[in-house]
């Protein structure tokens, strides 16, 4: 059945097993869209008639209803709790959604970030009121100067991408203040996809370094394009196919060299947080992804927040506003201090309205202090070895295309090439786990792979939640080499079938369009 939009909203007869009255099946209730289920006569309130007023619209008034979907209480309850049973989310199971780090978000950071003090506290409030807040700040900021080994941070970028611009902005700004017009910016094939974004975004033009055959940049590439024009190297590290980075100083050394600066994706820190000091590498920024090494929700779970390292070197330039210690107590340095201090005259300016995602910080830091130094440190090897755990389990039925250069990182990485002969991909295997009851794993990416698929477990799964996956994605092997065409249609049993993801980004209905 189709709704005014074309939508499907019922499940046809030939897709279920049974075809019932209602759409249901079982206990897998069907929804239809607000706008479709309410109406304004049903809103469960007895609105007194309009009295007659006098036009002062000069006949410009609204001369139709606008269609408010209104709805009583239990069915707008109904309505959402409806459409959050045909979600997926991490309390519900396994998400091995590579470069994503979904893991478990502690109960006990949900349980600090509603603490009143930091939950109803508001930006503008004077500083005076509010310095608890403010030192919660600047103690996250100690803890991550401390694991990153770097002098300075900024805080109040919101996610990695953000993060990324704010790190591109100050070498942008150093450059800048040194009169040295670069307009290149070098980033490995194995970096994320926000890099070159964020890179172009900056005014850059960017270029491509290949991966060599053991999944790593190519460093005589890299080396032999650094020259007079190259603004900054990004480099992902861990890279997306899950391996470390090993010629990390040799690079950062020589692009310093050639007058750079290097940029390095954090966002897999978890990988190597209480292991490996970035700083220690040489970098010049970084960004980290609180919503993922440091367990913050994310995806439909909460806003991301991404703060950035920063070398010496950088530093000037870090963003506004930054939080110092003084005689009693904590201030919030807000632009024209700032820009009367000495130190920070050369800050780039300010990137956010106001400070920063304040419930990320305050759940990042209750999930450091609660781990200690020695916890984050096992954390990184339990990602590591979770990661492993797949790789061995699996690299006999699928195809892995490092795993012989030795072990990977926080996540395994494996491309369709077993499928070959088949007809199948990547996207028939990942539909095929919806059926199993997973969320998919990342497809194809990262791009230096044909039919990637990306596995990244987390610590936080325990070897029966792995074994289970493992034994799920091992018997799907199976099943379509033997069967192929049963696959080419999953998902079968999941509310909504195959979608044209492709029409729904280019032609995206967005509006609603009353019917009357
Ligand atoms: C997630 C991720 C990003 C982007 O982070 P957002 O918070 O989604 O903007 C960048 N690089 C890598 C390697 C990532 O995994």
């Amino acid at each position: 059945m189709m709704n005014n939009q074309g939508r499907v909203t019922r499940i046809a007869a030939s897709d279920a097993a049974v075809e019932t009255f209602t759409g249901n099946r079982a206990l897998m209730l069907e929804e239809p869209l607000l706008f479709e289920r309410g109406s304004l006569e049903n809103c469960g309130v007895d609105l007194p008639d309009v009295p007659v007023v006098q036009d002062r619209l000069a006949g410009l008034g609204r001369a139709r209803v606008i269609g408010l979907p209104a709805l009583s209480e239990p069915e707008t309850v109904r309505h959402y709790t409806r459409l959050s049973r045909q979600n997926y989310g991490i309390d519900l199971g396994i998400f091995p959604l590579g470069s994503c780090t979904m893991k478990h978000n502690p109960r006990l950071n949900e349980k600090m970030a509603r603490l009143p003090g930091f939950a109803d506290i508001h930006p503008l409030q004077p500083q005076a009121t509010v310095q608890g807040a403010l030192q919660l700040i600047d103690t996250l900021a100690t803890w991550l100067k401390t694991l990153t080994g770097m002098p300075e941070v900024a805080m109040s970028p919101k996610a990695g991408a953000h993060g990324e611009l704010c790190g591109m902005l100050a070498i942008r700004a150093a450059l800048e203040a040194r009169g040295d017009a670069r307009s290149v910016v070098l980033v490995p094939e194995s970096a994320h996809g926000t890099n070159p974004a964020t890179a172009a975004f900056c005014g850059y033009a960017v270029e491509n370094i290949p991966a060599n055959a053991r999944g790593r940049v190519d460093v005589d590439a890299l080396l032999a394009r650094l020259g007079p024009d190259v603004a900054a190297v990004m480099i992902t590290n861990p890279n997306t196919c899950g391996l470390f980075e090993p010629d990390m100083i040799a690079i950062c050394e020589a692009v310093h060299a050639a007058g750079g600066f290097v940029y390095c994706d954090g966002a897999n820190f978890n990988a190597i947080v209480g292991r490996v000091r970035p700083g220690d590498l040489g970098i010049d920024a970084m960004h980290i992804n609180l919503h993922k090494t440091f367990s913050t929700p994310h995806g439909g779970g909460g806003p991301g927040s991404g703060p950035v390292v920063f070398s010496a070197a950088l530093a000037p330039f870090a963003p506004l506003p930054f939080i110092r210690k003084v005689k009693d107590g904590f201030e919030l340095v807000e632009e024209m201090q700032a820009r009367q201090s000495k130190d920070h005259d050369r800050s780039f300016g300010r990137m956010v309205a106001f400070h920063g995602q304040m419930g990320m910080f305050v759940r990042a830091l209750a999930y450091m202090m609660s781990h200690g130094a020695d916890g984050l440190r096992l954390v990184a090897e339990d990602a590591v070895l979770n990661a492993n755990y797949i790789l061995a389990s699996l690299k006999d039925v699928f195809t892995a295309p490092f795993a012989h250069t030795g072990p990977c990182m926080h996540e395994a990485l494996f491309s369709d090439d077993f499928l070959d002969g088949t007809g199948l991909t990547t996207l028939d295997f990942a539909k095929a786990m919806i059926d199993e009851g997973f969320h998919p794993m990342t497809m194809y990416f990262p791009l230096v792979v044909h039919g990637a698929m990306l596995v990244e477990p987390t610590e936080t799964e325990s070897k029966a939640s792995l074994d289970q996956l493992v034994g799920a994605l091992r018997s799907l092997a199976a099943r379509m080499l033997e069967a192929p065409d049963a696959f080419r249609t999953s998902p079968h049993m999941a509310p909504r079938r195959r979608l044209d993801e492709t029409a729904a980004a280019r032609k995206p209905v967005l509006g609603y369009r009353d019917a009357a």
